[in-house]
């Protein structure tokens, strides 16, 4: 039976916790069972059980092995999208609501790891950088809109001449420092929280890959060794959804994004590349993004492929995005590259939906995960027992289909990938 390790990563090498737990074997029943070991999953088991519901949560791998182990770890604020255009896209109101459910988010990131007491490198603020001049020009108003229409004062511009005493990093005219914004270590983060639902006594299996279900009055799902019976589902499976539920795939986007961790950086240069260890984000279509290590390594993502294949030299791929920004570690050692997989939309917001009455989903995070599918798993909990307000606030933003379904929608989404990320490279 498949039961791939972690990823080769710095955080595979720094994670706090072994958990070996069993594959499922044999009939079982619960009142929920859930696919995927990854936020939206472990989230989900730890705020049901809360609830009252028994849980079997079944991961094909081991927990946090997808996208949740292998993240840049940024835990940004608000929605993916940003909010003038969320106003757009759902109006005004909903848009506020959104904007709170994504503050929201941060918050209980934060209070699972307080009340938890989960290790994981827990740090404040973001520095988004931008390059284009359009881009930067743009900053000041953004900020403004935050802080008049949202009432959020933890964001300011900062401009060129205070940028070059922050950061090193090249070719960035402008900014924001948003305050609100946390980063930390993934992969201990998903560990921490599936302690936190193992305490809870939620029932967690790894090496149990769903092979299929039947969804009726109950739902009977599938491993290779085992069954469970369940009144509900919830799939919490993102960029790994595969061919496990076709009615929801055509919604979200597999594709692959890459990281490197350098070997630990003199104090000097770590302070000279982010004086303030923030996270750091460009405003590149295929966005570039950093952070420091508390060993103080640059944890560097960047770069993008669409297909299934990683490329061979993942530190080589990610290397030159860095080196466009730092030229200075030239000569600094690459220890550590991984790709992972996560799942995009087509407009950037997440799919949150039902599949009938007890089939529930949510992915599609579009690289805002961290935060959003923690989040998730608290609005599958209300929903499954009964408040599905907050769920719907999600599950009314529109999430259409990409042209060609699922078995067409690569050539287009591509061909679309690859223009932008051209412009990105034509500046
Ligand atoms: C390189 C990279 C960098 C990123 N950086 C950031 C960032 O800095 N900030 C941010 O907010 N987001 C980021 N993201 C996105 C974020 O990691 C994801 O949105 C988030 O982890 C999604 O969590 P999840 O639980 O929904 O999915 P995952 O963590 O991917 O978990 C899904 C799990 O489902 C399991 N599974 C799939 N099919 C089955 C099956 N049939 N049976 C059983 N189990 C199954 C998989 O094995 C997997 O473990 C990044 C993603 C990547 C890949």
């Amino acid at each position: 039976m498949q039961n791939e390790a972690h990823v080769d990563s710095w955080y595979a090498a720094t994670a706090n916790l072994q958990l070996d737990l069993p594959p499922l074997a044999g009939k079982h029943s619960c009142d929920v069972c859930v696919i995927g070991g990854g936020y939206t999953g472990l989230s989900t088991a730890l705020h049901l059980r809360q609830l009252g519901y028994s849980v079997i949560l079944l991961e094909a791998n081991r927990i946090a092995w997808g996208a949740s182990g292998r993240n840049g770890g940024h835990v940004a604020t608000g929605q993916r999208v940003d909010q003038e255009a969320l106003e757009k896209l759902v109006g005004p109101e909903r848009a506020r609501e959104l904007w709170r459910l994504g503050l929201e988010a941060v918050d209980l990131v934060c209070e699972l790891i307080g009340h938890h007491a989960i290790d994981c490198e827990l740090k404040q603020g973001n520095l988004h950088v931008a390059s284009k001049r359009g881009d930067i020009a743009a900053l000041p108003a953004e900020v403004e809109h935050l802080q008049t229409v949202y009432g959020y004062d933890q964001i300011r511009f900062i401009d060129s001449a205070e940028l070059a005493d922050m950061t090193s990093a090249r070719g960035f005219g402008g900014a924001t420092l948003d305050s609100g914004a946390r980063h930390l270590h993934p992969l201990n983060f998903a560990l921490g929280l599936a302690r936190a639902a193992l305490d809870a006594r939620a029932q967690l299996f790894e090496g149990s890959r769903v092979l299929s279900y039947s969804q009726g009055a109950k739902v009977n799902v599938k491993t290779s060794r085992g069954e469970v019976e369940a009144d509900y589902l919830v799939l919490g499976c993102n960029g790994y959804l595969d061919k496990l539920e076709p009615r929801a795939a055509g919604r979200i986007m597999p594709i692959n994004n890459y990281m490197l961790a350098t070997e630990p950086l003199p104090e000097a240069t770590a302070r000279r590349l982010i004086r303030d260890d923030t996270s750091m984000s460009d405003s590149r279509f295929v966005i570039n993004y950093w952070k420091l290590s508390a060993d103080n390594r640059l944890l560097f993502g960047g770069g993008e492929s669409y297909s299934r294949r990683f490329p061979a030299d993942i530190k080589g791929f990610v290397r030159k995005y860095m080196l466009r920004i730092y030229p200075e570690l030239e000569h600094t050692k690459i220890d550590y590259g991984w790709g992972g997989t996560l799942a995009i939309t087509l407009k950037r917001m997440p799919d949150f939906g039902r599949l009938g009455p007890n089939v529930f989903y949510a992915h599609g995070f579009s690289g805002h995960g961290v935060p959003t599918a923690t989040l998730a798993g608290k609005l599958l909990a209300e929903v499954i027992s009964g408040t599905a307000e907050r769920f719907d606030v999600m599950a009314g933003v529109p999430a259409p289909r990409f042209p060609g379904g699922t078995l067409l929608r690569w050539p287009g989404l591509v061909a679309g990938m690859l223009f932008y990320s051209l412009r990105d490279r034509l500046g």
